[in-house]
């Protein structure tokens, strides 16, 4: 009975288009790559109420309200940036870290990105604070977290010291509070010759079920990467900063470490993690050429990279098409991969019923010029740009307007003042 008053609803709802059209908007004529779901390929995406309502190869321009060109683009599923720092509170002084936050809606639609993951800058005790003050009110950005072991978070390196406010149980309770919000725990910057940091992320990670991102900062004899990466860290926890020097990966002949397949195969990722002191092309090079690809591809965005070598998202994505990886495993490696560590796969394809989360990218040829953090150079033919962010349906950024009307057409309510 119930199960046919449902059919009932669904057939009437369906047959009665809004406003005289089936769909909202009508995304026509771009080239989808949404590798979850196999497709490589000419497709129309069609969104309605702010979720994917069809994804075809010709979809009638009579059907939307509003359709936008975007042919001789890519449509992917929106980027999931999942090392970021957007807990602004910023000034000297702050209390709880955040100074070198940056604002969500001031610079993740400009890069493509819909889903910017918070990894450590607070740890249980700022975290209602971030909550209200930065997830609950940024209206463009979908903002996830990991919170710090360290109950302070990234107030200043001296405080990321203290094990006595490394606290699994009070971490893992507050993750569990907010487990619709916070997708991960994460260590970072940990000096001692030990691996204790690592070690209680992992305890709270085991409690709360769910996966561990490690900022392994410097390398000591005493803490080999490789026990971490090996004995250490769980399959699906997340390794960050991969490609930072001096990273022990390659040998004198920068031939890769065998360890590290090893670590791959028990299901340890490996994260980009750029940043403004975590990425060179002396690792990233060769082991790209080797096949050693990242899982996933993320920028460590705060005031100090983004006007640094790092940029944006889509910038590090060119750095990574640069050195040979096809694009649509740039792609996977910004979307799908990303979105299926922090356990939200939904986010990272473009499939009917998903939320409208949507990267719509060009990609300009050329001579183009990357560097890393050391000012290590490289050049490529291709550059990622960002033409058209979606979040939930709703468009929030526009590089050339082309949700626009030609001006003597458009009826628009200019503002008076
Ligand atoms: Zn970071």
């Amino acid at each position: 009975m119930m199960l046919r008053g449902l059919v009932v609803a669904f057939v009437v709802a369906s047959s009665i288009p809004a406003q005289g059209q089936t769909y909202d908007l009508l995304l026509k004529g771009g080239h989808v790559i949404d590798p979850m779901n196999d497709v490589d390929g000419l497709r129309d995406v069609a969104i309605r109420g702010g979720r994917i309502a069809a994804v075809e190869t010709d979809i009638a321009t009579g059907e939307a309200e509003r359709v936008i060109d975007v042919s001789g683009l890519y449509v992917t599923p929106g980027l999931v940036d999942i090392h970021t720092h957007l807990y602004v509170v910023s000034g000297p002084g702050t209390v709880y870290g955040g100074s070198t936050s940056v604002d969500p809606d001031t610079t993740c639609p400009r890069a493509c990105v819909t889903t910017g993951v918070d990894v450590g800058t607070v740890g249980w005790r700022a975290f209602p604070d971030f909550r209200r003050r930065i997830i609950d009110a940024s209206k463009k950005t979908r903002v996830l977290a990991m919170l710090n072991i360290v109950g302070m978070g990234m107030v200043n390196y001296d405080v990321e010291q203290n094990p006595a406010d490394m606290e699994p149980d009070r971490t893992a309770e507050m993750a569990k509070a907010h487990a619709d919000v916070v997708v991960g725990i994460k260590s970072a910057h940990w000096r001692q010759p030990n691996f204790i940091a690592v070690e209680r992320a992992v305890e709270a990670g085991e409690l709360a079920d769910i996966p561990v991102m490690v900022d392994f900062g410097f390398f000591l004899v005493e803490r080999p990467y490789r026990t971490m990466v090996l004995d250490k860290l769980r399959p699906g926890d997340i390794s960050t900063h991969f490609f930072r020097w001096p990273a022990p990966l390659m040998d004198e002949n920068e031939k890769k470490l065998q360890y590290l397949d090893l670590a791959r195969e028990r299901g340890v990722k490996f994260d980009v993690g750029h940043g403004a002191g975590s990425f060179h092309f002396r690792q990233a090079e060769p082991l790209v050429k080797q096949g050693f690809w990242p899982d996933s591809i993320s920028t460590d965005l705060h005031i100090n990279s983004h006007n640094g070598a790092m940029i944006d998202m889509v910038t590090v994505m060119s750095k990574f098409l640069a050195m040979g990886v096809p694009l649509a495993e740039v792609i996977r490696q910004s979307t799908t991969n990303p979105a299926t560590q922090i356990k939200r796969s939904r986010l990272g394809q473009i499939a009917v019923g998903s939320e409208a989360d949507i990267a719509v990218l060009r990609v300009n040829r050329g001579t183009f010029g990357y560097v890393d953090v050391g000012g290590g150079r490289i050049t490529g033919d291709q550059r990622i740009g960002c033409e058209m962010t979606l979040r939930e349906g709703n468009i929030v950024f526009d590089f050339n307007g082309r949700a626009g009307t030609a001006w003597r057409e458009a009826e628009i309510d200019y503002p008076t003042q």
